[in-house]
């Protein structure tokens, strides 16, 4: 049977039967005991479906990872440690030394770091271009060793929104796939298998998660990109450190997230906890809900700074005078999460005062969970940045990123009216 978004969120990825908990159980188990080792090989082999070792495969993180496959579309998923790893792997599971790459410039800092610094030293080049980019020009930063385009649904901080569609057109006619971070939108807001992109990844512990308590990440596999077209020999051809298994033939549509399982996560081994996985299920319940809040209050603030003198500018892709206005109406129809950018009149002195006066919201270096909080990206998350990287990041320095909690909006409100009169 087929459910509803709101319904998978709640008891999707877990079946109970007869006489079993209701609730997914914490597997707290690195093994798992079999009766011979015939029945161990074959799991080896993929020939049977089980768990062997918890570095691999897990039944609480297993539920999750269904749960997140069917909200956002995809064939398979496998979450990780952290978001990072989770995009590294996206990366490394199609790319290697002499391979480039090329990603939209406004993305998450860290992830920014992570193609600037690390990967280059991993022999993997990237190009940076423009969000806004046209088709045309996007097409000459292509190369005949290029494995893959990378961009940020709604980008974290500056809230850029990207046209999906524009980067999977060029990505497919060049035969790479388009790897979409949709931690900002989640599936509730926004599923960018359905606009063409090929993989998604997420920082889970944000919206997912919702309640800043478990750190990981995910990565989902839409199974539509033919990675048997010569450019990924990894994924066709056999893969002798695990019985010459041919990925692209072998697991048909989820050759890539059996990849990513079976040979990166074995080597590379940025497993999720049982226990975390179990907290970012009793997160995803309540997605839907939250999302639903989180929207809705973010929208009444970023509507109430629009018309406060001293805000000099307010960023949301859901206000109408947004430069992203009608990108967003396309992609995320149903409002863009609860992250606001905005600059405070008085620069960056004027916008730290602000903050720290603050009484309900909390200063602190994380976004999208239930509770309001600011953040001043120019002194923490993008401090390692250049000026001229800051600017490409779309990150000015009197800019604060206040992510909107589910408390009431008047509250919220309040708060913000005797920050902004301690800060003139
Ligand atoms: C936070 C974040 C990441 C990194 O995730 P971690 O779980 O902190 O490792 C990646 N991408 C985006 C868009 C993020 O917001």
């Amino acid at each position: 049977m087929s459910y509803k978004r709101n319904t998978m969120c709640v008891q999707g990825g877990y079946e109970p039967k007869n006489g079993e908990a209701r609730v997914v159980p914490i597997c707290q188990s690195t093994t798992y005991k079999y009766d011979s080792s015939e029945t161990v090989g074959k799991l080896f082999d993929l020939e049977e479906d089980g768990f062997f070792y918890t570095r691999i495969g897990n039944p609480t993180v297993d539920c999750v990872e269904k749960k997140i496959a069917m909200l956002e579309g995809g064939v398979g998923a496998m979450c990780t440690s952290s978001g990072q790893a989770a995009s590294l792997i996206s990366i490394l599971n199609i790319c290697e030394a002499g391979d480039h790459m090329i990603s939209t410039a406004a993305i998450y800092g860290g992830t920014f770091n992570l193609f600037s610094v690390t990967l280059k030293k991993f022999g993997i080049d990237v190009t940076f271009v423009d969000t806004e980019i046209s088709e045309e020009d996007l097409q000459k930063e292509v190369k005949e060793n290029t494995k893959l385009i990378f961009s940020e649904t709604l980008s974290n901080p500056s809230l850029v929104v990207c046209d999906i569609e524009k980067f999977a057109r060029i990505a497919h006619k060049n035969d790479i796939p388009l790897i979409i971070d949709n931690t900002f939108a989640t599936p509730m807001l926004c599923r960018p298998f359905e606009y063409g992109a090929d993989i998604v990844v997420h920082s889970t512990s944000k919206y997912l998660d919702g309640h800043a308590t478990a750190l990981g990440g995910v990565i989902v596999d839409s199974g539509n990109f033919p990675w048997d077209n010569g450019k990924f020999p990894g994924l066709s051809t056999p893969d002798e450190s695990y019985h010459g298994m041919v990925y692209t033939k072998d697991c048909g549509k989820a050759a890539y997230i059996t990849k990513a399982r079976v040979q990166l996560m074995r080597d590379l081994g940025s497993t999720p906890s049982p226990q975390n996985a179990f907290y970012l299920n009793l997160g995803l319940e309540t997605l839907h809900l939250r999302m639903e809040r989180h929207t809705q209050n973010a929208m009444a603030v970023a509507k109430w700074l629009e018309n406060n003198e001293q805000v000099e500018w307010v960023n949301y892709p859901g206000l109408s005078g947004n430069r992203y206005h009608d990108l967003a109406n396309k992609y995320m129809p149903s409002g863009t999460s609860g992250v606001i950018s905005f600059g405070v009149k008085g620069g960056r002195d004027a916008a730290m005062k602000f903050m720290d006066s603050l009484k309900l919201a909390a200063i602190v270096v994380h976004v999208a969970d239930a509770r309001t909080g600011v953040l001043h990206p120019a002194s923490t998350t993008h401090r390692q940045l250049s000026d001229e990287q800051l600017v490409a990041a779309g990150v000015e320095p009197n800019m604060v990123r206040m992510s909107i909690g589910i408390e009431d909006v008047e509250d919220i409100l309040e708060d913000l009216e005797q920050a902004l009169a301690q800060a003139k």
